[in-house]
């Protein structure tokens, strides 16, 4: 499996996977964090399997992404439209 961690979704900092070694005499086990270098945001996990796709799965980030664009190509085109027209207007 792929451990490479995608940028931070929240500051973009590079993500980072470290391994905690707990300790079993008191009976915390191993644990993967899923974080980030930057801002030190980080989410434990039983299994490193489960840190890497958490953290690489942001299907709502997508999404919010891909509006982002679409809005802001919309709002480009309708500020072309309507600067185009004032011209029209003012000539
Ligand atoms: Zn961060």
């Amino acid at each position: 499996m792929n451990t490479e961690l995608a940028a931070c979704p929240f500051c973009g900092g590079s993500g980072l996977l470290t391994v905690d070694p707990g300790d079993m005499s008191v009976g915390i086990g191993e644990s993967y964090w899923s974080g980030c270098a930057k801002c030190e945001y980080s989410i434990p996990f039983r299994n490193e399997d489960d840190a890497v796709k958490w953290w690489n799965t942001r299907s709502l980030e997508d999404t919010l992404r891909a509006e982002i664009i679409l809005l802001q190509t919309t709002l480009y085109l309708k500020r072309k439209e309507l600067g185009t027209q004032g011209k029209k207007v003012n000539t």
